[in-house]
């Protein structure tokens, strides 16, 4: 079974892919104890089931094949990195950290520019070569007038997805847009999990757990992450994530495969190496990587980044 609403009182959990809420678990002591958080997204073991009352315990988590820590999800399949192409404007440099962000991760990565509406063809055309160049065939969006949204969903199928990206593209929009279905491909089919019965009984054991915990320690509000069905099959996480991107994960000598225009240099070129086996790709004798790429100063300078956060480590 796995976990698809998660907070600190309780999980819910599907049997069957998509069939939304089918049993409330609370996660057995001992796991708590060994310090084994369950997250949206594991796949468990559960015992102790009461059928009627479709309540149960958690007693072992599966092992994870990948986990996001912002929003906090296991066995994520796909990051869907989204910007827009206008308000706010498309950034260079702000787009690189967070495809860094996500291509750190190791999980598959998708990208996709929404608000395609809010600029000329033209404008579309050269982001599209240039990112082409980077490595990356984007899909071009718009939640405003549903283009491109059948393509997205396309993308999502089957998945276990997170959307990234800086506020304000349309990462909210977009998943309330996947989320109900209504742009015109069918009905909606997807029940939000929770206006089920069994959704409302967990939301009504969150609230229980506030009230106490407010009596106790002041206004403490529970948050929760959760996996939304689609339509296409597939989930995807209700929260956005990597607000930030702190490029934690990223050492000096992962940088460079972070880069999909370089890591295609890297990867394609062995058994040949860089002379040097430490070599950071900046002009050093016997380099396998030009210096002149297009992202090279935005290389430089996340490297200086790292490599201050390194010596201070
Ligand atoms: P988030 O911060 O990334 O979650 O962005 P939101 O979903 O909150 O959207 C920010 C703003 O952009 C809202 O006012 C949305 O209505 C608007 N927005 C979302 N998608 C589109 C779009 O395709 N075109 C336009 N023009 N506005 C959009
Ligand atoms: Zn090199």
């Amino acid at each position: 079974m796995r976990v698809i609403v998660e907070s600190e009182k309780s999980c819910g959990l599907e049997e069957q892919e998509g069939s939304g809420v089918e049993l409330l678990c609370v996660v057995r002591n001992l796991l708590k104890k060994i310090k084994r958080r369950v997250l949206v997204g594991d796949k468990v073991l559960v015992g102790s089931i009461d059928w009627v009352d479709r309540r149960g315990m958690i007693e072992n988590v599966f092992e994870r094949k990948s986990e996001v820590l912002d929003p906090p999800v296991a066995n994520v399949d796909h990051l869907l990195v989204l910007f827009s192409l206008d308000q706010p404007k498309l950034e260079e440099f702000s787009l690189t950290r967070f495809l860094v962000e996500a291509e750190s991760t190791r999980i598959p990565v998708t990208l996709a520019l929404n608000k395609a509406e809010l600029v000329d063809k033209e404008t579309v055309t050269s982001w599209k070569s240039k990112l082409r160049s980077w490595g990356y065939d984007p899909i071009i969006c718009s939640v405003e007038t549903k283009d491109g949204l059948d393509s997205l969903q396309f993308n999502l199928r089957d998945q276990i997805s997170v959307i990234v990206g800086p506020s304000g593209v349309g990462k909210s929009s977009l998943i309330n847009a996947l989320r109900s279905n209504h742009f015109g491909f069918g009905p909606a089919e997807v029940d939000d999990w929770s206006s089920s019965i069994l959704g409302s009984k967990w939301l009504e054991d969150q609230r229980v757990g506030e009230v106490s915990a407010r009596s106790g320690r002041g206004k403490h509000t529970t948050r929760h992450v959760s996996l939304l069905p689609l339509s296409g099959g597939g989930h995807v996480a209700d929260t956005p994530g990597f607000n930030q991107p702190s490029l934690l994960k990223v050492t000096k000598q992962s940088l460079a495969l972070c880069f999909p225009e370089v890591r295609k240099i890297l990867l394609n070129s062995q058994p040949l190496k860089c002379a040097f086996s430490n070599c950071l790709h900046i002009g050093e004798p016997g380099c396998l990587v030009k210096t002149e790429w297009e992202r090279h100063p935005y290389y430089l300078q996340l490297l200086d980044e790292i490599k201050i956060r390194e010596e201070f480590q």
